[in-house]
């Protein structure tokens, strides 16, 4: 836990040097191991095997990148682990290192056994700004014909088991029209009215989501939400906008819901708009720029993941959360999902995070039965 706090593995920076850290640790304990680096070349996700090679693995899954401690005003470094008061202290102690430390501390254990199904140990980056490592890994897998059965990510979950999040998808969406004098406005395009009719749909589409809420959802609210987070555009009272943005995200309950509300504003914009806009000047334009488009976690009736943490951590309850993971991704691979780990939430993302060793206990027990479960 320590090594992996000491790597200041920031989002806007390089997670190289913890990924090939924790590879070379896989590797010499004998599993197959693999680094896949982005297109910048200064990150990279690890995919690596103990076991057999055969699909319907179980996942453990971890993002290695943490949070800013710019602004934050910390007892003691951030980036040197603090043991006191019965837990540990530092960025990333429970988001989300002390999980992979957990899982690191048990890959020995795992590598001593006779598995009779492959544990993978999946550890991405760049989920705090949108999970973008995550996407690339699932691709990468699905490219490969790697087909695990089970994932479980480590996010802290205070070791309860949760079996759904809602999606998070955060747009910016760009208007371009035409410029002109604000006494002629039939000679120009204006972005800015373009835009508030932009909005205006996808405050429409807001009302029908909270008609298309699932039967018995426990999120709160049940339904898909939808935020204007922002409208900007144009440069003065007398002038017709050229340019405007609108930055807007949306929570989809289901994955149908992220279908049908991307759908739909997509028809506005080519059935409505773009035809209005282009009946004056063939130039205009609207661009929808993705931020971010993480899925949702589905709670599923059936969920042999959920069978699974809840026999090895003889936990009795299961329930959703409010903030989004990499979960979905790995849903929609088709794998059995759920979100358990150590430490609370409550301390992520603020200074002086920490792991209580309780946590960490009751989180090496799960992987240590899992190891028992698997031999
Ligand atoms: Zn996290």
């Amino acid at each position: 836990m320590a090594d992996l706090i000491a790597f200041p593995t920031i989002s806007s920076d390089s997670n190289l040097e913890m990924i090939e850290w924790l590879g070379s640790q896989l590797s010499d304990l004998g599993a197959r191991t693999e680094i896949f680096h982005d297109e910048s070349g200064h990150k990279a996700n690890l995919f690596a095997t103990i076991g057999p090679d055969t699909d319907g693995g179980i996942v453990l899954s971890g993002h290695s990148d943490v949070v800013p401690v710019a602004e934050q005003d910390w007892t003691s470094d951030p980036f040197e682990m603090v043991e006191r008061d019965g837990a540990l202290f530092g960025r990333g102690a429970c988001d989300m290192k002390g999980f992979i430390a957990c899982a690191m501390a048990m890959a020995p254990v795992f590598a001593a056994r006779d598995l009779k199904r492959p544990v993978h140990f999946a550890f991405t980056y760049d989920e705090e700004v949108g999970c973008i490592g995550g996407q690339a890994l699932v691709s990468d897998l699905k490219t490969r014909g790697i087909a695990p059965g089970i994932a479980i990510i480590g996010e802290p979950t205070g070791m309860q088991i949760i079996e759904g999040h809602k999606g998070c998808c955060e747009y910016t969406t760009h208007f371009h029209g035409l410029e002109g004098h604000g006494s002629a406005p039939d000679r120009g395009v204006n972005a800015a009215e373009y835009a508030v009719r932009y909005v205006t749909r996808l405050m429409e589409l807001r009302e029908e989501m909270k008609t298309r809420a699932p039967r018995g959802s426990r999120f709160d609210p049940p339904w898909t939400t939808m935020n204007i987070g922002g409208i900007h555009g144009g440069v003065a009272h007398n002038v017709i906008a050229g340019r405007a943005e609108v930055e807007w995200e949306f929570r989809p309950v289901t994955s149908e819901d992220m279908s049908y509300m991307k759908e739909e504003i997509a028809a506005y914009v080519s059935d409505t708009l773009l035809p209005a806009m282009r009946a004056v000047d063939p130039r205009a334009d609207i661009q929808t720029e993705t931020i971010g488009e993480v899925a949702g976690l589905e709670p599923m009736a059936a969920n042999a993941a959920r069978d699974l943490v809840a026999e090895l951590t003889g936990a009795n309850g299961v329930d959703v959360v409010p903030f989004a993971t990499e979960a979905g991704l790995f849903q929609e691979m088709g794998m059995d999902v759920v979100v358990c780990g150590p430490g609370s939430i409550d301390q992520a993302h603020k200074a002086d995070e920490y792991v209580t060793l309780d946590q960490m206990s009751r989180c090496l027990d799960m992987l240590e039965g899992l190891a028992r479960r698997l031999s």
